[in-house]
């Protein structure tokens, strides 16, 4: 069986469902969007698993301005993805990123403090003494300089974010099709049709393809474009501490090692180069020895009360990383004039999936970005071999 739709959205998670938003809620789009997604539970989704926190501290002038519009939505969520009276919460907490660095990294906090500030966000830089005096339970003898957000960055329910768009986008008309797309159908520069996993295929007016970790890379490569996007698990550890953290940001400390307040305990994490990243996204057994050896002592050495911490549940999702640069590949997919892909978050994604939407259904409705140009992410750099290197990545 056929069907035909004006856009099909492959992906329904954060990002699908944010940009069907924006194109269903756009004043100049008139027509059906069918997103095809082949999990209404997402418990393997990105967007299901992840840390679901906000920063304005990257070095790419367009991540720091995506962030800047990111947080003014999640501040105004409840009025604007209400449904029927119904605000969405997602507990947003601007508790702060604070980075720790060594002497060796001094230069880099003080360039990207330089750029985030002229872009308007509100990061200070904090010598030892000021570390002390507001962070006490912090042990700093290596730390030369911190950088702390003091507006716009902290954590919010993720998947609350996620179920808030999916509703908002149902509600303005989004159709949802529990279905996997198996096979694109491109002729000359254009994708004709999509084929599901059920037999039926959809003909499209335009295709997005939203698919993340495991499902964006094979897409792409079936459109004929491909993208060096692949799966990267990442584990979430949770702990409970004894004693008093008041003010406690997210911290990222100079071993690489992070953790932040969830509910009355903390979690944690740690990005190492392994393991490869792989085609899928299908290996989820957490890894505890990365707990044990490398974070818990990391952890212990920042605040000498988390030699005693009691380790809790833990979790393990994947990245969807942009091997070529860890940032995102949103635009026009290739050579194609009806095929738009958002990609290759590399673990921004949830912050960044409001403007993303917002920027996309520009993009398609009108031709061109109208509100914030979102070209630095575009796939051109992919061929170009033209990373847009960030300095800052967890
Ligand atoms: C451990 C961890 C911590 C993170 N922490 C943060 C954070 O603190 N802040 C932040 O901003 N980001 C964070 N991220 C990244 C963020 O979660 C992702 O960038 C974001 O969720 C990507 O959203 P997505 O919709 O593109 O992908 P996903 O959430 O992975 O969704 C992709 C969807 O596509 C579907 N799909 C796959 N193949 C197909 C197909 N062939 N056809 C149709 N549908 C398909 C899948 O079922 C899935 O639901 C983290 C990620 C992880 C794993």
């Amino acid at each position: 069986m056929t069907d035909t739709a004006d856009i099909v959205i492959a992906g329904g998670a954060v990002i699908g469902s944010s940009i069907a938003w924006h194109l269903a809620t756009h004043p100049g789009f008139r027509g059906r969007i069918v997103v095809v997604e082949p999990d209404p539970t997402y418990q393997f989704s990105a967007s299901a698993l992840s840390a679901g926190s906000i920063r304005q501290q990257f070095s790419q002038p367009v991540n720091i301005a995506i962030s800047l519009y990111g947080i003014g939505f999640l501040r105004e969520i409840g009025e604007r993805l209400a449904v029927e009276g119904e605000r969405p919460e997602i507990g947003l907490h601007e508790g702060g990123y604070l980075y720790l660095g060594t002497e060796a990294a001094r230069g880099v906090f003080e360039a990207n403090n330089a750029d985030q500030s002229r872009l308007g966000a509100n990061i200070a830089l904090l010598d030892p003494a000021a570390l002390a005096a507001r962070f006490p339970y912090l042990s700093i003898e290596d730390v030369a300089i911190g950088s702390l957000g003091l507006a716009g960055e902290g954590w919010f329910d993720g998947y609350g974010l996620m179920q808030a768009f999916r509703k908002a986008a149902r509600a303005a008309g989004v159709e949802y099709r529990k279905a996997r797309v198996v096979d694109i159908q491109r002729k000359a520069d254009r994708i004709e049709a999509v084929m599901l996993d059920s037999g039926e295929s959809i003909a499209c007016g335009a295709f997005v393809n939203a698919a993340g970790a495991s499902g964006a890379r094979l897409l792409c490569e079936q459109a004929g474009c491909p993208v060096p996007v692949y799966a990267k698990k990442r584990s979430v550890f949770s702990f409970a501490a004894k004693g008093t953290f008041p003010a406690h940001p997210l911290v990222i400390d100079a071993t690489g090692v992070w953790w932040r307040p969830e509910g009355t305990g903390f979690i944690t994490g740690y990005s190492p180069d392994e393991p490869e990243p792989v085609d899928f996204a299908h290996d989820f057994e957490v890894d505890w020895p990365l707990f044990e050896e490398v974070i818990w002592p990391a952890l212990a050495t920042r605040i000498p009360a988390f030699e005693a911490i009691r380790p809790g549940r833990a979790w393990a999702g994947h990245y969807d990383m942009n091997l070529l640069d860890h940032n995102a590949v949103v635009g026009r997919l290739g050579d194609l004039a009806n095929a738009y892909l958002a990609c290759g978050f590399s673990g921004h994604g949830l912050q960044q999936s409001p403007a993303v939407g917002r920027g996309l259904a520009e993009l398609i409705v009108e031709g061109s970005y109208r509100s914030l140009d979102l070209g630095d992410l575009g796939f051109a750099r992919l061929g170009e071999n033209r990373p847009l290197l960030e300095r800052n990545v967890i």
